[in-house]
Formats: C-alpha cells, sequence, structure tokens
C-alpha cells in the first residue's frame, strides 16, 4: 500500500484528491464557444499567482523545461549575450539549453548551496557599458541544493547600474509555494509548471510574459514554432489555442487556483515555511548539515541533507523506498551520493512531514547512521506544538 504514502520529492508533487476527480473530465471540443469561459478566467487568476498585473501569462502543453526553451527561443537571438549563475543542477540545465541555442552565455559559476550572488551580477552588468548582455537568468528556487535566491537584489543591482537587460527567473520550484512578485521584482520571463506548487500532474510549462518580453520577440531570430507566444496569446484573446490543448490539465488548472485562493496565497506561503521549518529542525537535531549555505537561502520547498562521511545518500533513498515505500528526492549532479532531499512543498501539510522525517529516521537507523529514533521527528514536534500553524494565523488576520 506504498501508493497511499505521501511522496517527499521535490516535484511532481502528491496531487490531492480534488484535483484528481477535477482532471477526471470527459474528452470535450476546445474549440466549442464555451471553452473561452473557462480559459479566460483562468489566465487572469494564474496573474495573481505570478503577481503581475501588466504581464501576459501564456501556458504550454509541455514541462518546465519547455517553459525555459519559450522564454529562450520567442525573446532571444542566436549570438545573444546573456548572463547567469550556476550554482546546482537546474541553473546548470538552462545554461546548457542556452549555449545550444546558440546564445553567448556568460556564466558566473559559484559553490552549491550558495544563491544567486547579486553583487557579482552586478559587477559584470556595470563592466558592460556597451549593453551586450541581453537578458539575465537566474533560478529562483535550485531544487537541487535547496536554495532560495534573492530576485529583488538582482533587480536592484540592474536597475543600480541602469542596465536595459530582460531578467528572467526559473520559478518552477517556488511559485505557488514561496512568494513571488513578477511585477514588483521587474521580471520579464517568469517559467514554472504544473507539477510543483500547482499540484498537478506534469504536462504544462505555466510563464509569465511582460510587455517588454513580449515586444521582444518582434526582433529575436531563434526559431519558435510549438513555443511562439504572439501566436498563444492570439489565440488565448480568441479563446482558444494554437493547437490542441491539455483541457484535462486545464480543468486541473482551474481547480488548483480555487484551491490555492481558498487557504489564501499568504497562508500557503506560511504553511510551506512552517513545513520546511520543522524538517530543518530535525536536520539539526541530527547532526547533519543542509546543502544550503546559510538561513536567508534556506527554501520552504525542498531541503538538501548531506549524509555523513562514509555513507552514501542514493542507498539511503533507495532503502526508504524499498523498506517502507517512501520516496525521497536523490541527489542531483555534484550531490549525487551526497546529499539526499527531502521534497516539502504542494499538497503536504506539518503533520504529514512528521511522517517522512519518521520514514528517514527507520532507513536510517536501518543503515546504521549515527542517529536516536525519534529525535528529529521530536525536535520538528516541538517547533509544530509550540507555534502556530498557518491556518491559525489565517484566522487571527
Ligand atoms: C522541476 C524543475 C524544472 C523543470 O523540470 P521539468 O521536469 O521540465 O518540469 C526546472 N527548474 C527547476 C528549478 C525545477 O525544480
Amino acid at each position: 500500500m506504498s501508493d497511499q504514502n505521501p511522496v517527499f520529492i521535490p516535484g511532481p508533487t502528491n496531487i490531492p484528491e480534488r484535483l484528481r476527480h477535477a482532471m477526471n473530465v470527459p474528452t470535450f471540443d476546445h474549440r466549442a464557444p464555451d471553452f473561452v469561459d473557462i480559459l479566460q478566467p483562468l489566465l487572469e487568476d494564474l496573474k495573481k499567482v505570478f503577481k503581475t498585473k501588466t504581464g501576459h501569462v501564456v501556458t504550454f502543453p509541455s514541462s518546465g523545461t519547455g517553459g525555459w526553451e519559450s522564454a529562450i527561443t520567442n525573446t532571444l537571438s542566436p549570438g545573444d549575450k546573456v548572463l547567469v549563475a550556476r550554482f546546482g543542477m537546474f541553473s546548470h540545465r538552462w545554461i546548457d539549453m542556452c549555449q545550444r541555442h546558440g546564445l553567448d552565455v556568460d556564466i558566473i559559476d559559484c559553490e552549491w548551496g550558495s544563491g544567486a550572488p547579486a553583487a557579482l551580477y552586478g559587477e559584470r552588468l556595470a563592466a558592460d557599458t556597451d549593453h551586450r548582455i541581453k537578458a539575465v537568468l537566474v533560478t529562483h528556487n535550485e531544487t537541487a541544493t535547496g536554495v532560495r535566491s534573492d530576485i529583488a537584489a538582482i533587480r536592484a543591482t540592474m536597475d543600480a547600474c541602469n542596465h536595459p537587460a530582460m531578467l528572467y527567473v526559473d520559478c518552477v520550484s517556488s511559485l505557488a509555494s514561496m512568494d513571488f512578485r513578477m511585477d514588483e521584482w521587474g521580471v520579464d520571463l517568469a517559467v514554472s509548471g504544473s507539477q510543483k506548487g500547482f499540484m498537478l500532474a506534469t504536462g504544462m510549462a505555466i510563464v509569465g510574459v511582460s510587455a517588454k518580453a513580449l515586444a521582444a520577440c518582434e526582433t529575436a531570430t531563434c526559431p519558435r514554432c510549438f513555443f511562439d507566444f504572439r501566436e498563444m496569446i492570439a489565440a488565448n484573446a480568441k479563446g482558444g489555442y494554437p493547437y490542441t490543448p491539455p483541457v484535462q490539465l486545464i480543468h486541473g488548472l482551474r481547480e488548483s487556483l480555487d484551491m490555492l485562493f481558498e487557504e489564501g496565497l499568504d497562508t500557503v506561503f506560511a504553511r510551506h515555511y512552517r513545513m520546511a521549518e520543522g524538517v530543518r529542525r530535525a536536520v539539526s537535531e541530527w547532526g547533519m548539515t543542509l546543502c544550503a549555505k546559510s538561513p536567508e537561502l534556506y527554501s520552504d520547498t525542498v531541503s538538501a541533507i548531506y549524509v555523513p562521511e562514509g555513507f552514501n545518500s542514493d542507498a539511503l533513498t533507495d532503502h526508504a523506498f524499498d523498506a517502507y515505500g517512501v520516496s525521497f528526492g536523490v541527489g542531483l549532479g555534484e550531490m549525487a551520493g551526497k546529499a539526499f532531499r527531502i521534497g516539502h512543498l504542494g499538497s503536504l501539510t506539518d503533520i504529514m512531514a512528521l511522517s517522512g522525517l519518521a520514514a528517514i529516521e527507520m532507513a536510517m537507523k536501518d543503515l546504521g547512521y549515527p542517529i536516536t529514533l525519534g529525535s528529529g521527528v521530536a525536535a520538528a514536534q516541538e517547533y509544530y506544538r509550540t507555534t502556530k500553524p498557518a491556518h491559525a494565523l489565517k484566522k487571527a488576520a
């Protein structure tokens, strides 16, 4: 009955029963006149999640990776210079994609576990007096290391040197779980997907597009077809898609937005912080360390945890799955074998987080880790017991 256990991987996340039902719809005609009644309010409501009033939101049948590609191909030309920091597997993959599109990629290599270095971005932007850098790319939440970067700080360094580059942000594992402010942070392209904070099946890229990014489509020459923003926006305005839309996911997304708004975005963020903080208390009690180097970098959606010297994190995640039917995230890239990840985002609560901590403790104990059963769980319990749950904060407000 391991399928009754929640997954503790940072995506795809647990799909709540309500969303599974919402996606269970019969085939219907996406060219029928009533499709527009679903699509347009949906796109408007997505803007509330991105916190944009001035931008558009587009959705493609794809995963988050397709969202990255749409950002690149719609707004850039081969040879264009982009500035990007690499500090984990996801920032690395986005860089790889930029290179494969023939962009001139200026990479700031950082130690994994650190965040996007605003000061270094600032230095390179200030030195770029003839404004060759067309785009600045940042991974908001590096899912491989459990690091959240400060996007407002990157925007501030761009503004400080009056640099006209556009700002592209990967918010795949942060949107709808941690605060994200597209307009306030001056984000031109915000890339997300259906299977993390939105708690849905994989299969949809969800991208916020600023007016400036849309204008850049006019002159950018990267080939694009399936991911063409202008064709999508024009079709959406008439109530449709340029091709067959993923109608089941669109129904799921409608329900997902309803769930998020019923809970309240601020309560959703507070719930994630609380779950994450309990997990962090447990990690500290185990005497283990997070990959994220300092508290201001701690992600509220995923924690990457180094295992002690002499242990292999892949053996731990395998054993947790084989013995207890629970999935945790493996170490990616440089972290392979050295760290495992606890995903704590989407349809989870603090009480569910306790079960994940209990399970991984059993797995660690089985493999001879120097921990006491219940120690991390107790630290999390103590934190949860003595602080107010997110829904209580909402009631008090
Ligand atoms: C999950 C994720 C992606 C996209 O991955 P897909 O598998 O293509 O959906 C991109 N960036 C980050 C930070 C992610 O966590």
